[in-house]
Order: C-alpha cells, then structure tokens, then sequence
C-alpha cells in the first residue's frame, strides 16, 4: 500500500507534536513529507532527524539559517526553505495528501487557503483561520473537492455525532441543538475581583488540557469557546441560534447533539488531542492514537453548567460577530490576538483582553464582504485599533 504523505503546518506546536506522535505509531501507513515551523531549530531539527521530510520550512529567516547548518552538517536529504512564502509552496506540494493546519492564529490562513484551493484533505486545527476567512475557506474546498475534518475537540466531536449526511442542512437531518462543551478554564470558580490580578501562567495552567499559550489565555476568557462557537456555525452551516454552550469542568464529554426526538448523541474519551487527530487522519477508518480507554470509575461524576455572562464578556462579544457575519468575526479575532499577546507580555490585565476586543469591534464597522483583499485589509485594520488601544487606553487602567 502507498503510504500517504502528510505535511504538518506548525510542526513544533502543541498539536504539532501531537500529531507527529500519532504518525510515529503509524508510520507503515503514513510519511512525513513536510514539517514547518516560526523559529524553533532545536526541535524542528529533531524532527527531521527522527521523521526525514522531503521539506522544511523555517518561517524565521535568520533561525532558517542555522537550520539549514545544522541539517548540512547531519548529512540531512531535507531540503530548508525560508520565509512565509514558503508554507503556501508546502501545501500545494504534490506528494502530499493530508495537511495538519496547525499553526496559531492568522499567520495559517493563506497556507491553509492554498492547500484547500489544491483540493488536499485538511485536517484544521487553526480555528483563527476559518472563523477570520468565514466561507472563503470551506468555499475553496468546495471548489476544488477538496475536504476538510475538524481537529478542534469540540468540533470533531460534533462532526462524529451528525449523521453522514448533515450538509443537508442541521433541520434535515433532525438535529434540534448543538451542544458546545467547554470547562470554563482555570478561572471559573475564582472570585470575580481577583480576575484582573491574574498573570499568564495562572491563565496558561489549564486544569484539562495542555496547549499552546495562546489558546490557553482564549480558554481562560472563553473566548475560545466564543471562536469555537463561530467556528460551528460555518462547519455545520447554521446560526447561534441552534448552538448552546454547556461549561462541563471534566472535559470528558467533547461536545453532543441533541436531535429533535429527544436523543442526544456526545462523544466522549480522554482530554487529549490524539484521539480526533487520529480520527480525522483515518477517516472513515479508525485507528489507535496511543490514548488511554476513558475509565468512567475513574472519572465519577460530569458536571453541566451554564456559562456566567458576567465572568466571560467574551462569548457575547464572539455571539455577536457570529451574527453579525461578514467581516465581523475577522476584526474579533484580530483584536483578540493583539490582546492575547499583549497580556502575554505583561502589557495589559487578563479582564482588559474583553474590554480591547469590546472597543475594536465597536470602533470598526464590520461589512458584509468576505473577499481575501477585504479580510486581510480588515484584519490589518483592527489589529492597529487594537494597538492603538493598548498605547492609548491601557495606562488608565493598569497598575
Ligand atoms: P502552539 O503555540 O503550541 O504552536 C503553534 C505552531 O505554529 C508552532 O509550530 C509555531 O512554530 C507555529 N507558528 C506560530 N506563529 C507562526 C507564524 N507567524 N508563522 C508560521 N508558523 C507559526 O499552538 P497549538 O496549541 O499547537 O495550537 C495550534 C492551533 O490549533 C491554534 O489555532 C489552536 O487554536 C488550535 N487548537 C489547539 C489545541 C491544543 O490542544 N493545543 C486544541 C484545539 C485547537
Ligand atoms: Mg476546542
């Protein structure tokens, strides 16, 4: 059997490492044809020494530089490509079938839009992708019968409990409601005065998962759950209306479907990004991931609750833009990951990442087109609001 060739986007990342795990088990089936990173040497050399791609691309030209050293010096076949430009040329390669989008934030969209516009299966992880480009995405993937399967929990989740046919539409196929499960994150129990105090590796200590920091900061306001939210709709073509977030703290279900009979179908297992990234490399088939059956004495109790509007702003904030559409959700996630990394940095408090995106988005009229030009200009756009706010607005505010 010809192995498929896979390339990762963002191979030195937390899903990165992940899904090189899962190929690691399954190398009689799979090839690692390209892995990319922002500046990681160290770790992106490893990985070509233990998985031999065919490419490497180092988007950091000086780190690329000590790559290409480094590989040359191994006696390395892997050819080094530097720059940003260089991921689009990875993921239209012809040997590659499967892509892994999994770099963070924006920097993924147009890597990802080619390989959608190259018909390759996609495997999206990089939600700020999809929710900025809206239907650009899933319409290059239409265009070119290319396919794409969620690797977010959540979402693949909701993608294992609709019936095959679901792109029918939700209605057709009986679904009454998504339910969109989501922890609450490190803060859901902290008082309310304390959340301005907190500092990012109080945000990044997730109680479930282990990931990136800028997910991990999104988890902690549930923003992320506000993208995942917008991220649903455009998967499974509905509106908010037909979505509900349910705060589960145990993170053993992954989300469900409640259908209008009164069944609902969840897909529940360990809190580890393996299984759907063995799910969607495999698919239709199964294959192991290399995670541990779900021990439901262990686990005891699930609990359920609604999310607090006053603790999360974010999600009203995400609920909107879900609305609103357009070029709405591509200025939320701008300002959010401005925000994200301002925190990060120490330059603002954890409660001003709501009230920034808040002030981007009500200071940039969202329009209606979703056109490249118009997202990436728009994108540009609230991301200098968003700098703007931080120079502007922050002293006031913080200590
Ligand atoms: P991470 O920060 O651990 O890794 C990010 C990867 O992207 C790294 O390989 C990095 O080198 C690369 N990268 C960063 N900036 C780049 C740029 N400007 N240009 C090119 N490459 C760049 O992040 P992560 O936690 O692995 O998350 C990746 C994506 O997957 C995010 O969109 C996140 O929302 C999504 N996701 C992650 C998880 C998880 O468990 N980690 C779960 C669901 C969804
Ligand atoms: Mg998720």
């Amino acid at each position: 059997m010809k192995r498929e060739g896979i390339a990762i986007l963002g191979s030195t990342g937390s899903i990165g490492l992940s899904t090189l795990d899962v190929l690691r088990q399954h190398a009689d089936r799979y090839r690692v044809v390209a892995l990319t990173a922002f500046s990681q040497v160290e770790r992106l050399f490893e990985q070509i020494r233990e998985f031999r791609p065919e490419v490497a691309v180092m988007v950091d030209e000086a780190a690329a530089e000590r790559l290409v050293d480094k590989v040359r010096k191994a006696g390395l076949a892997t050819r080094v490509l530097a720059g940003a430009a260089a991921l689009g040329e990875v993921a239209v390669m012809e040997a590659v079938d499967q892509i892994m989008a999994a770099i963070v934030g924006a920097a993924g969209l147009l890597p990802t839009l080619a390989a959608a516009e190259a018909g390759k299966r996609i495997l999206l992880a990089n939600k700020e992708a999809l929710v900025m480009s809206g239907s650009l995405l899933l319409e290059a993937v239409q265009r070119s019968g290319a396919r794409l399967l969620p690797i977010d929990s959540e979402h693949n989740a909701i993608f294992q409990c609709l019936p095959a046919h679901f792109e029918r539409g939700l209605g057709q196929v009986g679904v009454q409601e998504i339910l969109l499960t989501g922890s609450g994150g490190p803060f859901r129990e902290l008082p309310l005065e304390d959340l301005a105090h907190v500092t990012p590796d109080q945000a990044c200590a997730h109680p479930n998962w282990s990931m990136g920091r800028k997910i991990s900061v999104d988890s902690a306001t549930m923003m992320n759950k506000g993208l995942e939210l917008i991220e649903a709709c455009l998967l499974f073509q509905t509106t908010p209306d037909r979505i509900r977030i349910v705060v589960h703290p145990q993170s053993v279900i992954h989300s469900m479907v409640q259908y209008v009979d009164g069944s609902v179908l969840a897909q529940l297992g360990q809190p580890d990004m393996r299984t759907p990234i063995a799910h969607a490399l495999a698919w239709p088939e199964r294959m192991s991931a290399g995670v541990e059956p779900l021990d439901f004495y262990r686990v005891g109790n699930l609990e359920f609750q609604a999310p607090d509007p006053e603790r999360f702003p974010a999600l009203r904030l995400a609920e909107n833009a879900a609305r609103h559409g357009g070029t709405a959700p591509a200025i939320l996630n701008a300002a959010n990951e401005v925000a994200v990394a301002a925190f990060l940095e120490g330059r603002i408090r954890f409660t001003q990442i709501a009230e920034l995106v808040e002030d981007v988005v009500n200071r940039i009229a969202a329009t209606s087109a979703t056109d490249l030009d118009t997202i990436l200009a728009v994108d540009r756009r609230a991301r200098a609001a968003a700098r703007d706010w931080i120079t502007h607005r922050s002293e006031d505010r913080h200590p």
